[in-house]
């Protein structure tokens, strides 16, 4: 039997970028409830919590490094007060990275990285081979060079994801552990959903934050259904010796035969090393090749980890959008937001989407900083090209 509860704000997903949404909201007021199965859980199940706004640069994508740096400056106060508000340690560690090149190739494409870096304003620091191997004495004897960067720092995305529950909580949302069937409209406005045990939740608002599902929720209206497709990454989890000095006190990546690569080393003795990038649809197996590519490339930057315990092998699904960057704020549909679209960075795009979205769904307009991310730019690109 269909039962009917209403919010001010219905949020349709609980993964981080859903919970952070749902905590703003319910902070400035809005009675807020989650739908979802399993709040806490998706791609931050996977996600190896780099904060780098500054490494992963891009041609192309400066705008979006507005919005990055923007969260990347949030983040000391906002894992404080998530801290704070639940007890709970996020493992945020401001540890720095270093980006290493290994060959002729990987050292034009870094010394092009940091001229980029630099036209952008960017704080970052070309090292030699031999710098970087003082710096971080695991690496090989090969590496070429590096670039240092003591912005771009790390969170653990798991005790994020469970600090943000814990935060919702207390902050009285309400969560439905249920999958979300469809929206449902009324006279040309989003009204809620109907879940997968039928009942029907009721709401002022609707934030559609299903990650990479998001582009397939049924009852969104098709020319406000957002562009966004799962992108799988595969990530392996070692643990590091507890001995004298750390295995690795930085994050350190690289681009080994054109894949990015990447070592991530946890205040907890976590060594985590990732990521592939596949367009495989909703796949998430893990596969001997994505392993053994991943140990082969992180093997040659620090050939120290065939020594370590491997403890954990997954895959995940990067919510991609068509421009890289996140889609934020209100749709064509009226009553209707989107957060989702955040790709590779929305650990780090976590602090500033949780607050563009209570600006907007306390408002209606996204603030300044987060206007470029509009949903609504790519449904303006379809009606502007020519017939
Ligand atoms: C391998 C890998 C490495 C990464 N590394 C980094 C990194 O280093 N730094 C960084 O900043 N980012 C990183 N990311 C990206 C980051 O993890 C994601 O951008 C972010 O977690 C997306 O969060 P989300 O809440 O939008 O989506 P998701 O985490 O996918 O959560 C969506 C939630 O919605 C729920 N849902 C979907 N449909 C419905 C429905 N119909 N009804 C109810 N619930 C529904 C799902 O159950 C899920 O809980 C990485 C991602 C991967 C996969």
């Amino acid at each position: 039997m269909s039962r009917t509860r209403t919010s001010d704000v219905l949020v349709i997903g609980g993964g981080i970028i859903g919970l952070v949404t749902a905590w703003r909201a319910a902070g400035r007021g809005l009675a807020t409830a989650v739908v979802d199965p399993e709040p806490g859980g998706g791609a931050a199940q996977v996600a190896a919590g780099m904060l780098a706004a500054v490494t992963e640069l891009h041609h192309g994508e400066q705008t979006l490094l507005g919005l990055n740096l923007a969260s990347a400056r949030r983040y000391p106060d906002f894992a404080a007060e998530l801290t704070e508000l639940t007890g709970q340690d996020l493992g945020y560690r401001r540890c720095g990275t270093l980006a290493v090149a290994l060959d002729a190739d990987d050292r034009a494409h870094l010394r092009e990285l940091h001229i980029l870096q630099q036209q952008s304003g960017l704080e970052s620091q070309w090292l030699s081979g031999r710098e970087c191997r003082r710096l971080e004495p695991m690496l090989a004897p090969g590496v070429r060079g590096g670039l240092r960067v003591d912005g771009d720092h790390q969170i653990d995305p798991r005790r994020l994801a469970g600090a943000l529950v814990s935060a919702c909580e207390r902050a009285g949302v309400v969560f439905h552990r249920v999958w979300a069937q469809r929206l449902t409209v009324t006279r040309d406005r989003a009204a809620g959903v109907v879940t997968a045990d039928g009942t029907v939740l009721g709401a002022g608002q609707v934030v559609l934050a299903g990650g990479s599902l998001s582009g397939r929720f049924a009852g969104v209206p098709q020319d406000v259904l957002p562009p966004v497709r799962p992108v799988k990454g595969q990530v392996v989890r070692l643990t590091m010796p507890r001995r004298h000095g750390p295995f690795l006190s930085r994050t350190v990546r690289a681009v080994v035969r054109g894949s990015h690569v990447y070592l991530v080393p946890r205040e907890s003795g976590e060594l985590v090393i990732g990521a592939t990038s596949e367009e495989m649809g909703w796949d998430t197996t893990v596969t001997a090749g994505g392993v053994y590519e991943l140990l082969r490339d992180a093997h040659e930057l620090v050939p120290g980890i065939t020594e370590l315990p491997l403890t954990e092998t997954r895959a995940g699904l990067r919510p991609g959008s068509p421009d890289n960057a996140p889609l934020i704020g209100p749709t064509g549909l009226e009553g209707l937001l989107l957060a989702t679209g955040h790709y590779r960075n929305g650990v780090l795009l976590t602090p500033v989407t949780g607050d563009a979205l209570a600006h907007a769904l306390t408002t209606g307009e996204l603030p300044e900083e987060a206007r470029p991310f509009t949903p609504r730019r790519f449904t303006t690109a379809l009606t502007e090209q020519p017939a």
